[in-house]
């Protein structure tokens, strides 16, 4: 028989093969794909860093769709955002897997995938390097790159390079990008996508300048900004072994003791005393001797004990940044100026050691068309989730409740919008467009609307009748 040929992929070339994993599979979803991936990027150095974002999205067309090739874009994305450090442009954006949000915090960006993931479609479809202008707030300078990706090795190929002087106090990114796309077609979701964004940030400047030389604005109508997350050390019920490992290989600390207060969030020096006695573990031992051969014993049970022992106090929420109930009521009465509105956020609740936010609003009446089924906006750390509806948490919730109960006539004038923050977000996929059944996660997406509606209930009934008074009193 013939012998097998042997070989090894970079990831690079892994997601040069698998477009669609990362939300790349046609010339429509990715030129919207690429939208989302800058602009998000664009958020993700503004608003999480209390920085009033001014984000400037442009799309032209370069050459028309012929019969056997599709339509050709540059899309720019601009930002006043904290800028990319000069030595880490090529990396940011020439290797698949590298990204600064590789922490415990509530951002955007989790993979270190996204813009990598638009270069290379770019690259595949073009040929046409990326090119990068940034400049930090500290900096003197504005620096640009021209790069390509090399996908065999994933590394950045720098193509052109250099610097200019900086005569104003600009600071932020500007991200040109040639790709193949079918605008007619990505049109609607990407118009739906800005919208979306601009309904929960009214505290941004949004421009979008479209092929057919529209100009769509959404001027800052706020300039509160919700409190940014901060970055947190790890909760122990979300710590495997290997993380484990990296850990105690990166401590300072000297003792167990000190290694459980100092490397864990929420653990005092009480707590734990007590379950390392629990575990039958001596609090002044040495980390680093954990990794030691002989001893994978008690690494196992302090990995066990880590993940599962319930004397620790639920994972900090103060962490995280919820758009805030003002702010989600403001911008459904921008969108649909309805005739009832309410919001909520949920107090934090936590899976698997990440804590997490649930925020849900509802709006009625007024300009919604009825339908149907409720329509569903859902958003993730910020972020509108615009396709999967079917295959979302959020969709399985509001298709299980029973609307009649809460009086709401058929069809419904009725938009539900939920919103999950989380220092860990449980997407499906690398393309981040749906959220996995955690049940945790259900249970107060559920309570989120159900308490949402009840007011409604009573709005309704309460309007209801005050109609049949109105009426008594005429006949
Ligand atoms: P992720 O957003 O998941 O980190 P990306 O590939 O989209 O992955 O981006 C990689 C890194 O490039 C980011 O972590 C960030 O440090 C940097 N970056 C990209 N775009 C910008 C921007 N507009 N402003 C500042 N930094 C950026
Ligand atoms: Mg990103």
């Amino acid at each position: 028989k013939a012998q097998e040929k042997y070989r090894e992929m970079s990831i690079a070339e892994f997601f040069a093969k698998n477009k669609e994993l990362a939300g790349f599979s046609n010339t429509t979803r990715a030129l919207y794909q690429t939208i989302r991936e800058l602009v998000e990027n664009s958020l993700d150095a503004t608003d999480t860093h209390s920085i009033l974002p001014e984000i400037r999205i442009s799309l032209r067309e370069l050459e028309a769709a012929t019969d056997d090739k599709p339509a050709k874009y540059e899309v720019s994305v601009e930002d006043n955002g904290i800028g990319v450090p000069p030595n880490e442009i090529a990396n940011a954006f020439g290797k698949v897997l590298y990204s600064s949000k590789y922490v415990i915090r509530q951002t955007r960006g989790m993979y270190g995938l996204g813009i990598k993931a638009a270069i290379l479609y770019s690259q595949m479809t073009t040929g046409q390097p990326v090119f990068i202008i940034s400049s930090m707030d500290s900096s003197e300078n504005i620096y640009y790159r021209k790069l390509l990706i090399d996908i065999k090795k994933n590394e950045p190929v720098i193509i052109e390079e250099g610097q200019l002087i900086k005569k104003n106090n600009w600071h932020g990114t500007k991200v040109y990008l040639t790709l193949e796309g079918d605008w007619t077609r990505a049109k609607p979701k990407i118009i739906e996508y800005i919208k979306r964004i601009a309904l929960i940030s009214p505290y941004a400047e949004i421009i979008f300048e479209t092929p057919d030389n529209e100009i769509f604005y959404f001027p800052r109508v706020t300039k509160k900004i919700p409190k940014p997350p901060s970055e947190a050390k790890p909760h122990p019920h979300g710590i495997d072994i290997e993380q484990l490992k990296a850990m105690i290989s990166f401590t300072k600390t000297k003792t167990l003791l000190e290694f459980m207060t100092e490397e864990f969030q929420t653990i005092g020096e009480i707590t734990a005393r007590k379950f390392l006695e629990s575990m039958g573990l001596d609090p002044n031992m040495n980390p680093k001797s954990l990794i030691e051969k002989g001893n994978s014993k008690l690494l196992q049970t302090l990995s066990t004990g880590l993940r599962t022992y319930k004397g620790f106090r639920p994972p900090r929420s103060e962490y995280l940044s919820p758009i805030g109930e003002e702010l989600i009521e403001v911008g459904l009465k921008r969108l649909f100026n309805p005739e009832w509105v309410k919001a909520i956020t949920r107090q934090a609740k936590a899976y698997e050691g990440h804590p997490f936010i649930v925020e849900a609003g509802i709006a009625y009446g007024g300009n919604i068309p009825p339908s149907e089924e409720p329509v569903l906006l859902r958003y993730a750390n910020k972020i509108p989730l615009l396709y999967e509806e079917r295959e979302d948490v959020s969709y399985k919730v509001v298709s299980s409740i029973n609307w009649k109960i809460y009086n709401i006539e058929e069809p419904m004038p009725l938009v539900v919008l939920v919103h999950v923050a989380s220092t860990k977000i449980p997407y499906k996929g690398v393309g981040k467009e749906s959220l996995s059944e955690v049940s945790e996660l259900e249970s107060e997406i559920r309570n989120a609307i159900q308490e949402i509606a009840r007011s409604l209930r009573l709005y309704i009934s309460k309007r209801n009748s005050e109609h049949i008074l109105r009426e008594k009193i005429v006949t």
